[in-house]
């Protein structure tokens, strides 16, 4: 009989990095989106991930969850692999959350269920644990007085804290926002850049792709600049803004500060 080895951790002793990714590479058909990106992110560490616009970085984040396969190389996260494996694929993704930049929220539930869905459906909790669990997590991004509603009745700053908290509810010990403040009007930006501020304080393992440089500034440990698919820089805020080395960072920066 063969017996799948799914939770058979397969990274080598004394490496402290909960997502490793190795020579990862990827296309689209015969277009190259990853061009053999290695990145480790360690347990609380706040990767922020910026880049122009088609440079693959949407590409790398959802294929830390298996959104999107690669062909080569290596991914792994809590020292499982991310192969055609589901019992694997289920693992990590148990492990991991992710909002989006159009908060993906399910607009025929109140904002209490899209939050205890989740819960429910995977955790097999009960309702009463769940929306105790979901409250907890509204009151984390600020609005538990808008449980009863439907999220096309709030604003987008609320949509998207709602999103957190969804994801929040399933306590994932990794997060990955994609652009999440893009959509949003400006006035909205902060107040969703504070919670992922007061997320990070928390010490959750993010990586978030985002031009907000500010956020990155306050909150990364480490800015990995993408460019054609590649990791073109990649140090700590203080180096990557204050002494970029690579003539395409700097001009990545000098058009977006
Ligand atoms: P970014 O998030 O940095 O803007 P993406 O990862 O979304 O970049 O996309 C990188 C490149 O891959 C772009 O050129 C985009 O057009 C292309 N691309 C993205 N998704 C697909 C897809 N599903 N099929 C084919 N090409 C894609
Ligand atoms: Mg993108």
């Amino acid at each position: 009989m063969s017996q799948i080895t799914a939770s058979t951790p397969v990274t080598a002793a004394g490496d402290d990095s909960i997502i490793s990714m190795r020579d990862v590479s990827k296309w689209y058909g015969q277009f190259k989106v990853l061009q053999n990106v290695n990145l480790d992110v360690r347990k609380g560490e706040r990767v922020v991930v910026c880049g122009p616009s088609g440079s693959g970085k949407s590409t790398l984040i959802r294929c830390i969850n298996r959104l999107e396969v690669h062909q080569e190389g290596q991914i792994l996260v809590k020292g499982l692999e991310l192969t055609d494996n589901v019992k694997n694929i289920d693992a990590i993704r148990r492990n991991i959350g992710m909002v989006f930049q159009n908060f993906n929220l399910f607009p025929h539930l109140t904002v209490l269920e899209n939050l205890t869905l989740g819960p429910m459906l995977t955790r097999q909790m009960k309702k009463a644990d769940a929306e105790d669990l979901a409250m907890h997590f509204l009151g984390k991004v600020h609005i538990p007085e808008q449980a009863q509603k439907y999220p096309l009745q709030l604003s987008g700053g609320q949509q998207q804290r709602v999103a957190i908290a969804r994801s929040l509810c399933m306590q994932p010990e990794i997060m990955l926002f994609d652009e999440p403040t893009s959509a949003l009007d400006p006035e909205m930006i902060k107040e969703v850049l504070d919670t992922m501020i007061e997320l990070a304080q928390s010490g959750m393992t993010m990586i978030v792709v985002t031009h907000e440089m500010g956020f990155a500034r306050t909150v990364a440990d480490k800015v990995v600049f993408m460019a054609d698919g590649c990791i073109v820089e990649s140090g700590p805020p203080e180096e990557f803004f204050g002494n970029p080395r690579e003539p395409r960072t700097r001009a990545f920066l000098d058009q977006i500060l």
